[in-house]
């Protein structure tokens, strides 16, 4: 018999949400394994899955007991829970019967756990009284929210990742799940190897291992992407190569859409996103020609200043063709963090309500403050990430709590950032690592338990609801966030907070799902613990999950068809290249690293693929600037200035450079510290930073 115990769980890095055996020993040690039966990754796992364990085994970094400072000119010091706790509940009481609800924001994280993102919503909207109550995937995902809403009627990813091996062309645009989704980019690519005749197109300013397996990459100029999307859809009218069948009996809005088209011309639109005609034209042959066609895209698409418009011109193309609600076809966001869409489902954003309710809509808000039995929920978006940290530092707001997130390292124009924490009244940092940067400014200090140190459920990119065990004890005093957010809202006096478990969270939460889109009063941990994963909704206690949405071509809008949304042309709303900042620098990941290294840059193994911070710049680039590979550059944009090691590359274009977003101080100073560096401009809808387009300057160091 074996001596070590087994525990299923869910990798807590990114969107793609594999299934994780983690073992125990006797002595408390733990291992991990890909889980065989897990329908995501059958057993396979990535570099950064792989190494999980050492995150949860190597304790050096834990904040292991709260600190706290009565004064911004002391310093921190050892307290218990209790003096924690009553700080915290004086401090935000005094705070909010001064100024009043909106004076206090909470900012939390997609890597937080479905019944931890329920449990901030309720306390902040339901009874603080205040929608300031935003997250990380604000930075990630907030544009294909809108995206989806406007042109489906609901935030609803469509599709299952079983579509893979159905399809027979994809188009990822402005992503890298060769290094970011590694294990669905397996499957793409295993796929592809069973299916030669399988297409896959490319959209990306950047040359990146995702074009390894692609037959077309589009490398078009940062920011022109509604251009191309909209010549394929021209392309794809004009040769009748679309589904007038389902355009007719379920969408609106074609004929305008049509019209907007009219003036397209292919020529123009290849010099605008620097490809070629040809090229425009292939990708609409591939894509008439399918039978299953789906488009995968991230970042490159969302964080940016038309991050909606450019949504909306790819949803387009699933409409235009009829691939949605069907095996093999549709549009499929990839989540960055693993439980980006398990926030969305409680309403863990400021302009959010739980269950994917309308926070604008009077009879929603009643029926959910009705539920919770606390104050009337305020029908004003509350701050957004970035707008949190202008609010903390122009004073309006006063205090923030700050959960399982990084911003100093992981906002735009971190020199702001800084500012915004310097300028506030009252600082809480939740979190599991001393690592974080924002410890710096925070006031109070409490330790989380962190991955297989409690339990508690999340939802992956596919709509796949997952239940994650407690493996062994937190370590100190650390304790599970929800644990922490129940205490803090007994002591502030609210009633409907005496918990014992996150199960009874969880719980919670399922019954304000019922009747909803997203029902998942079906769901309950012994469901999920017993017969594993399951894709929402599940409106009853026998229904086994929804892998595809839409397949009777009832969409949730009002008239009941997909909308087009007529994207506006893309006129410049990033910030102006001038002769001073003739650069354009995008961010991104690299394929060891998550966020701001905070677990994966104690893993020694992951360290080694890429070490350190590096600027990519085109050839021509650098020997402009005098650079070679290996130099040390200064980079430099309206907003700060880094020192940075330069990668002289053809994978990038003429005029654009690359920094990876994961580093924020080094050795105490700004080497390769690319949010010094970036703008704060944002969509004016999803509010999602334009992380993609800051104007720079390069020089020799
Ligand atoms: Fe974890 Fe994502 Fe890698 Fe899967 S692909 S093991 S979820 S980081």
């Amino acid at each position: 018999m074996s001596v070590f115990k087994s525990y299923k769980t869910t990798c807590s890095y990114c969107g793609v949400g594999c299934g994780i055996i983690a073992k125990k020993d006797p002595k408390g040690a733990i291992t991990v394994e890909g889980d065989p039966d897990h329908p995501v990754n059958r057993g396979m796992l990535c570099s950064k899955g792989m190494n999980l364990h050492h995150v949860v085994q190597d304790k050096s970094d834990r904040i292991l007991y709260p600190e706290m400072r009565w004064s911004k000119g002391h310093e921190r010091q050892r307290v218990s829970w209790d003096q924690a706790l009553d700080r915290a509940t004086s401090v935000f009481d005094t705070i909010i019967k001064k100024y009043g609800p909106d004076s206090v924001g909470f900012y939390v994280s997609g890597q937080c756990l479905t019944e931890e993102y329920y449990l901030v919503n309720k306390l902040t909207k339901g009874f603080i009284g205040t929608n300031n109550i935003d997250t990380n995937s604000r930075l990630c995902m907030s544009s294909a929210v809108v995206g989806y809403k406007q042109a489906l009627g609901e935030d609803s990813v469509p599709i299952s990742y079983e579509d893979i091996e159905l399809a027979d062309c994809f188009m990822i645009a402005g992503a890298n799940p060769a290094w970011c989704h590694p294990i669905l980019f397996r499957r793409i690519e295993a796929h592809k190897e069973r299916k030669p005749n399988t297409k896959i197109i490319v959209v990306d300013p950047r040359k990146t291992p995702s074009c390894d397996i692609a037959d077309l990459h589009l490398q078009i100029f940062p920011g022109t992407d509604v251009i191309l999307y909209n010549a394929i859809a021209k392309r794809l009218i004009d040769r009748k190569k679309i589904d007038k069948q389902f355009i007719t009996n379920h969408t609106d809005d074609f004929e305008k859409l049509k019209t907007t088209l009219q003036s397209v011309s292919l020529s123009d639109s290849a010099k605008a996103c620097g490809v070629t005609v040809a090229d425009i034209k292939k990708a609409a042959t591939y894509i008439a020609d399918a039978k299953g066609f789906i488009t995968l895209w991230a970042m490159g698409l969302n964080q940016s200043s038309i991050g909606v418009n450019k949504n909306n011109a790819l949803l387009n193309l699933s409409l235009l063709t009829g691939h949605i609600g069907k095996p093999g076809s549709g549009p499929f966001s990839l989540t960055g963090q693993p439980n980006a869409m398990g926030g969305r489902e409680v309403g863990g954003m400021a302009n959010l309500l739980a269950a994917h309710r309308d926070l604008g809509n009077d009879e929603h808000r009643r029926e959910v403050a009705n539920f919770w039995g606390g104050k009337e929920i305020s029908p004003k978006p509350g701050y957004t990430a970035t707008e949190m940290f202008d609010a903390l530092e122009n004073g309006k707001l006063k205090a923030v709590w700050i959960i399982c997130t990084n911003p100093l390292v992981s906002l735009p124009n971190s020199n702001k950032v800084e500012k915004a924490l310097q300028n506030a009244k009252f600082v809480v940092v939740q979190d599991i690592s001393h690592r974080a940067e924002t410890l710096e400014f925070a006031d109070l200090v409490l330790p989380a338990a962190g991955w297989a140190e409690k339990e508690g459920t999340m939802t992956n990119s596919e709509r796949r609801i997952t239940y994650l065990n407690k493996v062994v004890d937190p370590p100190g005093e650390a304790l599970p966030d929800v644990e922490i957010l129940w205490k803090f809202a007994q002591r502030m006096g609210y009633k409907g907070f005496d918990y014992t478990s996150a199960e009874e969270v969880y719980k919670e939460h399922c019954r304000l799902t019922k009747g909803t889109s997203i029902d998942v009063s079906g769901l309950s941990y012994s469901r999920l613990k017993m017969e594993g994963s399951f894709q929402w909704p599940v409106p009853e206690s026998n229904h086994s999950g929804t892998p595809r949405l839409f397949e009777d071509k009832k969409f949730y809008t009002d008239t009941g068809n997909a909308k087009f949304i007529v994207p506006k042309f893309n006129k410049p709303t990033s910030e102006l290249l001038t002769e001073k900042h003739p650069l354009i620098l995008t961010t991104g990941r690299v394929r060891d690293q998550w966020h701001t290294r905070t677990k994966t840059g104690k893993v020694n193994k992951l360290i080694t693929h890429i070490p350190d911070p590096y600027l990519e710049i085109n050839q021509v680039d650098a020997f402009l600037r005098k650079l070679k590979d290996g130099d040390i550059a200064v980079v430099e944009s309206r907003r700060g200035k880094v020192q940075v090691k330069v990668k002289v590359s053809d994978n990038i274009g003429k005029g654009v450079v690359f920094l990876p977003m994961h580093w924020g101080k080094v050795m105490g100073n700004d080497y390769g510290r690319a949010n010094n560096l970036t703008t704060d401009i944002l969509d004016p809808i999803s509010k999602e930073p334009d992380f993609k387009y800051s104007a720079v300057q390069v020089s020799k160091f």
